[in-house]
This record gives C-alpha cells, structure tokens and sequence, in this order.
C-alpha cells in the first residue's frame, strides 16, 4: 500500500530557491518515489538558533513511496548531504533540511525518528504551506485536519 507522506524542505544559505527545487527532483528522481505536490516558498524569520542568520525558504510537499519511514530518512539525508549541509550548530544556517511531517496515519516514536513531526503544529511556517497543499489532511494524534491546526495558531 502507498500512504501519502508529507515532507517540509527548508534552506537558509546560498541559493535557497535554486535548491528547494533542485531537491524537490531528486527527491522525485529516486525510483521508490513519487513527487506529487508542492507549495510555493515562503519566506521564514529563522526560529531559535544563532541570532542573525539568514531568512529561511519554507516549502511542503506531497509525496508517494514504498520506502518504509526508516529507509525514506534515509534517503532524504543523503540529499541533505549531497547539497553540502554541513551540520554544525543546532538550528543554525542549513543549505537544506528535510523533514518528514506525517507518513499517512503512523506514529513513530524513537530517539532518532518521530513521526508525527514534533514540530509541526507550532510551525507557522510548517502549517502554512501544508494547508496550501493537504489542509484536509488529518493529524494522526489529534485527530485535526491542517486547516484546524493553523487557525489554531492564527
Ligand atoms: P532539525 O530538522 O530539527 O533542525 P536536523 O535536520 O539536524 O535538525 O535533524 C536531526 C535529527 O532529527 C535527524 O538526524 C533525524 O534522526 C531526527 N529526526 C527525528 N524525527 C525526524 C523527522 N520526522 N524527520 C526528519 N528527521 C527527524
Ligand atoms: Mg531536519
């Protein structure tokens, strides 16, 4: 069965456009996925982190695979690396960070994978790309479509 996975693509150095849609096709390259469906960029103050770095490019797209959650982190970090993001300061200035949102209904809970993203409903800049693209989707553990969460927030 394929469930529909959502994903947030954000970029604070260099060409932040260019890369957003640079990796947006590899992510679509790969031959377990899909790319159905992204959002347009927003433009993000950066949260947290050093103060005075750059603006952040915010995306979220939809996407299909039959990688299982584990393996699909995977294959995102090796992007992720492939763009020269070079992990240094937590929150700090990234080339490209990708995370998976939902992965349809699961729940995963473990040090190094959480799914439902932990973040994801306090994130302005997560919900409102989200809700341009899958506002009906419904967040496994609270039972709330998008919509719902980002007037919440509103
Ligand atoms: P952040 O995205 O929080 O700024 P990183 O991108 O450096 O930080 O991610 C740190 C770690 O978060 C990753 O190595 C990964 O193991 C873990 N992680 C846990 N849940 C997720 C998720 N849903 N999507 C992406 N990474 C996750
Ligand atoms: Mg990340």
């Amino acid at each position: 069965m394929t469930m529909e996975i959502l994903l947030a693509l954000g970029s604070n150095l260099g060409n932040r456009r260019v890369i957003l849609e640079s990796a947006w096709q590899e992510i679509g390259n790969l031959p377990e996925i899909k790319t159905l469906r992204i959002s347009r960029f927003y433009e993000t103050q950066p949260v947290g982190g050093p103060i005075n770095q750059p603006e952040f490019l915010n995306a979220v797209g939809i996407i299909i695979t039959t990688l299982p959650p584990r393996r699909l982190l995977e294959k995102l970090q090796e992007i992720e690396n492939r763009f020269g993001r070079v992990r240094t300061e937590h929150w700090g200035p990234r080339t490209l960070d990708i995370d998976i949102l939902l992965y349809g209904n699961e729940v995963i809970l473990t040090p190094t994978l959480t799914i439902p993203h932990p973040e994801m409903l306090h994130r302005r800049f997560v919900l409102e790309p989200a809700a341009e693209i899958a506002a009906d989707t419904v967040h496994p553990i609270t039972g709330q479509t998008i919509r719902e969460h980002l007037h919440r927030i509103k």
